[in-house]
């Protein structure tokens, strides 16, 4: 299939006035020129979902759930294709594009059932003559901007959502990874989600956009993921027209292991929350606590599989850790390491890069404080900072330690202890011997800086829809 590089406004490709390059982050090799939305398109669109809004929200629920399955159908029977063009954009490893295209999916077969089941409520009256029914309606438009890191899933896990609810969707791609996104669409055109319902653009001039989206009137929502301070200047703009807001925005997960976890589980939980994309993920573990008794075997054991991972280019066979994704990212991690050796922390593994190339070895740095910057900002890349903690009470002091509430991992097998910590920890979502804790059918979301609202689960079609609440005197 043609790579797609315009914009999909109302079903149809559109070439913008300006193009932008998007590069591969592996060699900086151009990989197409993309159609650059400006505000004139951004307005396209949003009339274009407007108009779409009224057949679409009357479209019976199960007829949009059938068109949600049919997307997933598709995008599963193309995941080579797609993932091949997902690791060119992005850079992460072959494997791990593969996983992605198939977690995207999964949300759209999820909230294509999830359509079916946006089931409303009666109460019981005071009154014998009276009938209280409360129904679910889709909120109308909505705006989603999405992040570079999983250009697919976090896509469709707004697109799912919010098409189950009955709301069509303007969306903004970051521009690294604008690809991923059209051919998303390019599916979507093909199994017939009706013109307008999904429109696409992507842009280099993300505020321009962006702010169109916030500032209209027709748009009833925003659900966006990227960075905290992004996400509160959205969120700010969005104040004046009080529309709904969802922000998945930064994490800073702690990764606490207590002297009676299983160390094995432990080191192989770790290798995922940490190495995942290339430890750029959101809930990629930022913070290595380990409680002191165990942190010398634990630092031992997790060095000897770090030392087993394979960088390079994303598509080559047997790589597993792809390029981290432009260079402002690896001047980021080199001041992270820099700043933390000067303030006292060792390298255990691997070096500081040198700052020629974007793929980055494994690092793994112990000794380190509260004072050191890796400590409070998200790492987003493949270095393990690892702190030792005094007991379980510290333990907990210091994975609370932080401003955001994405995701914390715990691995220990007393039960009394891990219940303590659960209900401690000051956290969206836990993962508890498990590394991984992302699913479609589970809800993914943060508190405090981390944001809120819910994505994927039963809840996930809250954000999407308000309550309409009928009393009927008979
Ligand atoms: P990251 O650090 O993950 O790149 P960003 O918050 O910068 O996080 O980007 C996440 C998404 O937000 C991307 O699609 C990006 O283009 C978009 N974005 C960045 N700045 C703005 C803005 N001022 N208005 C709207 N969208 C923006």
């Amino acid at each position: 299939m043609k790579l797609a590089t315009e914009a999909y406004v109302d079903g149809s490709w559109v070439p913008g006035t300006r193009r932008f390059a998007v590069y591969d982050p592996f060699d900086n090799a151009m990989i197409a020129e993309v159609t650059a939305g400006d505000a004139a398109l951004a307005d396209t669109a949003i009339e274009a979902a407007a108009r779409a809004f009224p057949a679409w929200r009357a479209k019976p629920a199960p007829e949009r759930g059938k068109l949600l399955g049919a997307l997933a159908a598709k995008m599963l029977g193309e995941v080579d294709r797609l993932a091949l063009l997902c690791t060119r954009e992005n850079g992460k490893a072959l494997s791990e594009s593969v996983a992605e295209v198939k977690y995207a999916a999964s949300f759209l077969t999820w909230f294509a059932a999830e359509a079916e089941r946006a089931y409303g409520e009666a109460i019981p009256s005071s009154y014998s003559d009276q009938r209280l029914l409360v129904q679910r309606e889709p909120v109308g438009p909505c705006a989603l901007i999405t992040p570079w890191n999983f250009p697919y899933a976090m896509l469709t896990r707004k697109l799912g959502a919010a098409l189950a609810a009955g709301c069509t969707a303007v969306a903004k791609p970051a521009e690294l990874t604008p690809l991923s996104a059209l051919a998303l669409a390019q599916l979507a055109d093909e199994v017939g989600i009706p013109r307008g319902v999904i429109n696409i653009v992507p842009t280099d001039h993300a505020s321009e956009v962006g702010d169109r989206f916030v500032a209209s009137p027709v748009i009833r929502k925003l659900s966006f993921t990227g960075s905290t301070a992004v996400g509160r200047s959205l969120l700010r703009a969005c104040a004046d027209d009080l529309k709904r807001v969802s922000l998945e925005l930064g994490g800073n997960a702690p990764f606490v292991v207590l002297a009676d976890a299983d160390l094995d589980k432990a080191v192989a939980g770790a290798m995922i929350a940490k190495f995942r994309n290339a430890g750029q993920s959101c809930v990629a573990a930022n913070r290595f606590i380990i409680e002191a008794p165990i942190a010398k075997v634990f630092a031992n054991k997790l060095v000897e599989q770090v030392s087993q991972l394979t960088p390079g280019r994303g598509s080559d066979p047997g790589v597993d850790l792809g390029p981290v994704i432009d260079d402002r990212a690896v001047a980021k991690l080199i001041k992270l390491i820099d700043d933390a050796v000067e303030q006292g922390a060792r390298i255990i593994h691997g070096a500081s890069p040198d700052g020629r190339s974007r793929l980055i070895s494994p690092v793994v740095l112990d000794g380190i404080t509260s004072d050191m910057a890796i400590w409070r900002e998200e790492i987003f890349g493949p270095v393990v900072a690892l702190r030792t903690a005094k007991n379980e009470s510290d333990a907990l002091a210091q994975a609370n330690d932080t401003e955001y509430g994405l995701v914390s991992y715990i691995y220990a097998t007393d039960a009394a202890r891990l219940t303590r910590f659960i209900d401690g920890l000051e956290t969206g979502m836990v993962g508890v011997n498990e590394g991984l804790v992302s699913t479609a059918q589970a809800p993914f979301g943060g508190i405090k800086h981390s944001g809120f609202g819910r994505e994927g689960s039963r809840h996930g079609l809250d954000d999407y829809t308000a309550l309409k609440y009928v009393a009927t005197r008979l």
